[in-house]
């Protein structure tokens, strides 16, 4: 439980404990913001007068806006109580001060990230920001370059954006090298091109940027395109692959089928019995994918699923994509997607927590090419705050675009020639920035949060798994989620599914506490429900497996009263639902 007292500054608490400094935070932030309006300007006159405030109308309609504040105010009070430690559900808790401040802060100057012309200030932020994420992952914060987006799926498809572009660039230097000098085609290869190479080949044979235009697919007619290539390389075109495991978050089929590949596009890769993806299995699929003349527009692994919260071997992809290059010179586009777990490089490297493995993972994160990581999940912050990381500016540019309305394309002083959004808010860098700035992405900080999370989710998943001989933790509980099933020894895995959704259910319905809830399917992580039903000595004699899941992100879990309090209830609750639905599916 490290850091514990270290960290309570930088929550409001469950009971509100923080108010004083919160009320002000914001006071400050309010007062220096009506301020900066008397101020600027200050000769400008009042547009509103002492009498335009005093009549009638204006008096009604200022009544009428206080009331539907009201209204609205004390219906919010029906939402979700994501902030309390009873909530063990879905990837959100209680919010980070500095990140809620900061969110306040650059909410009201209302800042448009996209361009410096309208953001002057945040645009720096951003970037500071950006800084600041990059190195705790591992990235040299100098060249490494990102922005935030409205989350992880917007990160994926960011980097998909990028690959997709590096493909081309490469394809129509092929097909240039086919058309105009009669060069062979082997579309596998020429796909996999280093920068390096690709620069050194336009130079040998003089090309121009029309050239290599006039044959890409992603700005000319990518059917004609197609053809061309099918005819170059003697084989029809049937596009690229995305390779990722088979646990993949679900925003990586949207990010296929938004980008034209078709869903088929999208071939996963084999997981092991710890549900982490095969590295053996993913080479085996850059082999079929050689042998159909497919290029692979980019290798996925993941840094904390979204269901388990494990994480894949990334050291070992990384080495998997090294010993390619090194050995074929084939360069395969590798992103990581660290939306959930990418934070848990702020922890401390003699932490016992993690185990080797995990390490190894976390400090390969840096070996990526791009990495999606979300700071409103364990960066604390509010909605809408994800982000993605390149490694360097040739690879965040390669997206590059022109609009004639905004300022120059300078990537740098137009962030919106490599974003995919065109407008977007400051508020994700501001929070990420004091957050920074204040707690820190370090183990003394936001790593001693994570550490103690996982510590808190270690304890819940003890007390539950000794709660009921029925209850079955699934492995590997690498980081802060706990998975269980309910099933009774021997039994099959349809109606142990069947008893764990109805324990979900009751779950649900309790104002206790709240769990979420995921299914594994079969055809992703066939061996690692295997692995998990034998531990009760059933049959897999379903298509997935149903788990109740608890996502333990609430930092007050680490709180000894509050903990014993919680987890003698939660125990005493799960006892009760576990016998009450057994009783209600035996009859
Ligand atoms: C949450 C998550 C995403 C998607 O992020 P959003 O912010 O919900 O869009 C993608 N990948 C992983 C691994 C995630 O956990």
């Amino acid at each position: 439980m490290s850091g514990l007292a270290a960290f309570k500054p930088y929550f409001l608490g469950p009971r509100s404990e923080n108010e004083t400094w919160v009320r002000a935070g914001i006071d400050g932030v309010l007062d220096d913001w009506f301020d900066w309006r008397k101020r600027l300007f200050a000769d400008d006159p009042a547009a509103i007068t002492p009498a335009d405030q005093a009549a009638p109308g204006f008096l009604a309609d200022r009544a009428r806006l206080g009331e539907r504040l009201a209204e609205l105010v004390a219906k919010l009070r029906g939402e979700t109580p994501v902030y309390s430690p009873r909530y063990i559900g879905h990837m959100v808790s209680e919010l980070g001060l500095p990140a809620l401040l900061g969110h306040f802060a650059a909410l009201l100057h209302n800042p448009n990230a996209s361009s410096r012309e309208v953001a002057r200030v945040s645009a720096v932020i951003e970037t500071e920001a950006i800084a600041m994420l990059a190195g705790m992952i591992g990235f040299d914060p100098a060249t490494a370059r990102g922005h935030f987006t409205s989350g992880g799926t917007v990160a994926n498809l960011e980097a998909v954006w990028r690959a997709r572009y590096r493909l081309d660039d490469n394809l129509a230097l092929g097909l240039t090298l086919a058309e105009r000098f009669d060069e062979p085609l082997d579309i596998f290869a020429a796909a996999h091109l280093s920068a390096r190479r690709r620069q050194a080949m336009i130079a040998r044979r003089g090309l121009t940027a029309s050239d290599l235009r006039a044959r890409s697919g992603v700005l000319g007619n990518p059917h004609d395109i197609a053809e061309r290539l099918g005819r170059a390389s003697g084989r029809p075109w049937r596009g690229p692959v995305i390779l990722a495991p088979g646990h993949k978050h679900y925003s990586w089929v949207k990010a296929a089928n938004v980008f034209g590949l078709g869903e088929e596009a999208f071939w996963t890769a084999p997981v092991d019995a710890q549900g982490r993806l095969s590295v053996a299995g993913l080479a085996g699929r850059i082999d079929e994918a050689r042998a159909q003349g497919r290029p692979v527009l980019m290798a996925v692994s993941v840094a904390g699923t979204t269901e388990m919260g494990e994480f894949d071997p990334v050291d070992r992809v990384a080495d998997l994509l090294c010993h390619l290059r090194r050995t074929q010179g084939v360069h395969i586009w590798h992103h990581v997607d660290a939306a959930y777990g990418g934070y848990f490089c702020a922890l401390d490297p003699d932490e016992r927590l993690l185990t080797a493995p995990l390490w190894r993972a976390l400090r390969a994160v840096r070996r990526a090419d791009t990495v999606t990581i979300d700071p409103h999940k364990l960066g604390y912050a509010p909605y809408a705050c994800g982000a993605i990381l390149t490694r360097d500016t040739a690879r965040d540019a390669i997206s590059t675009f022109a609009a004639p309305y905004v300022e120059g394309d300078d990537p740098e002083a137009a962030p919106w020639t490599t974003t995919l959004e065109g407008s977007r808010p400051a508020t994700g860098a501001a929070a990420t920035w004091l957050t920074g700035r204040t707690l820190g992405f370090g183990p003394s900080g936001l790593g001693a949060v994570l550490a103690s999370t996982i510590e808190s989710c270690r304890a819940i998943r003890g007390a539950l798994t000794a709660a009921s001989a029925q209850v079955r933790p699934l492995d590997p509980m690498d980081t802060n989620i706990f998975c269980f099933s309910v099933a009774s020894e021997g039994e099959s895995l349809s109606t142990a599914n069947a008893r764990t959704a109805a324990v979900h259910t009751a779950f649900v319905r309790s104002p206790h506490f709240a769990a979420s809830r995921t299914v594994l399917s079969a055809a992703a992580c066939p061996d690692l429900i295997a692995a998990h039903v034998a531990s009760w000595g059933g049959a897999p004699d379903a298509d997935g497996l149903v788990l109740v899941r608890c996502v333990v992100m609430n930092p007050f879990w680490a709180d000894p009263a509050l903990r014993a309090r919680l987890l003698g209830e939660l125990t005493d609750e799960l006892r009760g639902i576990i016998a009450a639905t057994s009783a209600s599916l035996t009859v």
